[in-house]
């Protein structure tokens, strides 16, 4: 007999297609003869047995040497059910893996005629002989399609249709796991040998490799990628404050990722309460989010994860005793039917709730899957408190505003007519004094003099608060202002008690803000009146004046080399009257104030940094406006 070579087969991409090798039909074993021809047929017997085992062990090194130095799984699967056709002499060979998931193996490569057909089908496990197989881990081995008992009257019907007579079919293992299942079918009655299911057994542990390497390679693939949306995901988060559009993101981005799983997200409403399902994606869009029955907190395995404090998993919600439903929500996911949930809990201090994902009945979901929702879940958690905080901060800031509001106008109007009875006692006190100076003995001159220098503290005072009052209500829109030139006016206002103590003015550079020029004086005026006013007995009186600039905003300071304030009092003198005791000078406790207010009214903020006896310098920062923004309205801010 000749002995066949095995032709090279190609290292990846697309299969080979394996010698054909010789019909078992001449290797009768049954033949009759001389006894020097049953030697000479023993012999050839012997040598086609040897011929044979050399070529399957030839393939099988081709297929191990393929395997390792392919990346297409498919190319490989192709090559396996061409080998196992030809070496059992089969008609018709196929190839189905198994995915876990969907609990399916579907057939991905078959060859021999007609066989086209069967490519994409699910085999089911405990179903038919494949699925027989998944279940049992075992072969199936029958060379009577049509009678075998094992088999149901479907499967018959189906051989008859079909022309079946045998079927091998073989487990693809990988220690206890299941991978997919490989078998051959004969049309014509062949029996099939031990070394045929052996040999059928080899190919399928090279499958079992094969499937195994693709599976690592689409995982650390899918991991990658599923890290980079991740970490995208995270990007556009942080700067979203909208507590809906994070919603959308967050289930759009999983839908998308976690290969269009349904996901929902559940939260508990404001104040405690119910569990609603608040935004969905897959199925869980639009009305069945609407129709979604609300939960208790400890219901459903939404209930049962923020329980556990961790991610919780069920493969039939309906059938398991842990999770707990109210008959309202068990008819809600009755009309869904039935699922299988994970669901990873949403914790922070404002937020309680769960990202949910959903599978058909009876389905399973990885760790990776499980591992990658957690990470969602720890985004999504933070993003919704960052939004609620924001929405919340915005109320608070609405409010106050309002109250401001109100509060600007109290004052205005109780200033306003505090000024008039404060004028008569002004006016009153200086008649008595310039007309009846002769009858006034010189104590009562004295206490008239009293009366007038605190009627004129007090006139200060209600100027000053009616100043305070009309920030708020500011209805001029901003311009440009040349802060330098601003500094000009004040340093010119002050200039008599300058020259007086010889106080040295040093400025440095000086931006052009945007805002309202009566409001950038006053802001100067009372921050460089005070390092004017606080100086102290310092013989070298100093004052510098400049600006930083920050990119989007300048930050401007105002140092003295004065008295300066104990780090305790830094806050305090903010706000409205708030005076130091220990110095003797003149003033309302109104002027920081306003100068906080106008500043805060543009966006901006201020502070002081100094210590007793050390200085002060007083900082406060003016955002810079954006290009194609030039008629930025000033805010009434508080
Ligand atoms: P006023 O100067 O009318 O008292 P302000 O609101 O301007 O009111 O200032 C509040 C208080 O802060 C002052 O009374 C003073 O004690 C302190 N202060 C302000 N500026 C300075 C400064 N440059 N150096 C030391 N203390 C200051």
């Amino acid at each position: 007999m000749k002995t066949r070579h095995p032709r090279s087969i190609r290292r990846s991409g697309g299969s080979a297609k394996p010698p054909a090798i010789a019909p078992r039909a001449t290797r009768n074993l049954e033949t009759p003869g001389q006894p020097a021809a049953t030697v000479a047929i023993e012999n050839a017997r012997l040598h086609a047995d040897l011929a044979e085992q050399r070529r399957e062990a030839e393939l099988l090194s081709t297929i191990t040497r393929n395997l390792s130095s392919s990346l297409d799984p498919g190319a490989i699967l192709r090559t396996i059910v061409e080998y196992a056709k030809e070496c059992c002499g089969s008609d018709m060979a196929f190839i189905a893996p198994y995915d876990r998931a969907r609990q399916v193996a579907t057939i991905v490569a078959s060859v021999g005629t007609r066989t086209d057909v069967y490519m994409g089908v699910d085999i089911h496990p405990g179903k038919g002989i494949g699925g027989k197989v998944l279940a049992t881990r075992q072969p199936f081995v029958t060379n009577d399609y049509l009678h075998d008992p094992r088999l149901s009257r479907d499967y018959h019907a189906l051989a008859q249709q079909e022309g079946f007579v045998g079927n091998m079919a073989v487990p693809l293992l990988r220690q206890e796991d299941i991978l997919g299942v490989l078998w051959v079918v004969n049309r014509t009655p062949r029996p099939f040998m031990a070394r045929h299911q052996a040999f059928l057994t080899k190919l399928a542990d090279q499958a079992a490799i094969a499937i195994h390497h693709a599976r690592l390679y689409r995982e650390a693939a899918d991991q990658a990628q599923r890290m980079r949306t991740v970490a995208e995901l995270g990007r556009v988060l942080v700067s979203t404050l909208d507590e809906s559009r994070v919603m959308e993101l967050v289930v759009t981005q999983a839908h998308e990722t976690l290969g269009k799983l349904d996901i929902g997200i559940w939260l508990q409403e404001v104040g405690g309460g119910r569990m609603r399902l608040v935004a969905g994606r897959g199925q869980f869009s639009g009305p069945l989010v609407q129709r979604a029955e609300p939960m208790e907190p400890d219901e459903g395995v939404v209930g049962r994860a923020l329980a556990e404090g961790q991610p919780v998993w069920t493969s039939d919600v309906l059938q398991d005793s842990r999770i707990r439903l109210r008959p309202a929500s068990r008819r809600w996911i009755e009309e869904i039917g039935g699922r299988a949930i994970l669901a990873v809990p949403l914790i922070g201090e404002h937020v309680v709730g769960a990202l949910v994902a959903y599978r058909p009945n009876g389905a399973q979901f990885t760790d990776d899957e499980v591992e990658y929702l957690s990470v969602f879940a720890s985004q999504v958690a933070a993003a919704l408190e960052n939004a609620r905080l924001y929405a919340e901060s915005q109320r608070a800031r609405a409010e106050l505003q309002s109250k401001n509001a109100e509060l600007d106008t109290f004052v205005y109007s109780v200033s306003h007519d505090l000024k008039a009875p404060l004028v008569t006692i002004q006016g009153m006190a200086g008649l008595l004094l310039e007309e009846y100076r002769a009858q006034v003995p010189e104590g009562a001159a004295r206490y008239l003099g009293r009366i007038q220098a605190n009627a004129q503290q007090m006139e200060q005072l209600i100027l000053d608060l009616l100043a305070l009052s009309r920030i708020g209500r500011e209805g001029r829109a901003a311009t440009a202002v040349n802060v330098g030139e601003v500094l000009d006016d004040v340093v010119a206002e002050l200039a008599g008690r300058i020259r007086e103590r010889a106080i040295q003015v040093v400025r440095g550079e000086l931006p052009t803000v945007w805002g309202i020029r009566t409001q950038v004086d006053q802001v100067l005026s009372n921050l460089v009146g005070n390092a004017v006013k606080y100086l102290g007995d310092t013989p070298e009186g100093r004052v510098e004046v400049g600006a930083i600039d920050r990119g989007t905003f300048v930050e401007c300071y105002v140092r003295d080399n004065g008295i300066g304030i104990d780090p305790a009092y830094h806050e305090r003198i903010f706000e409205v009257f708030q005076r130091l005791k220990d110095v003797n000078v003149e003033g309302t406790g109104v002027g920081l104030a306003i100068v906080k207010r106008i500043i805060q009214t543009h966006g901006g903020r201020i502070w002081v940094e100094s210590a007793k006896g050390q200085g002060a310098t007083f900082r406060f920062t003016w955002p810079m406006p954006t290009a194609g923004d030039p008629s930025r309205e000033c805010s009434s801010g508080n």
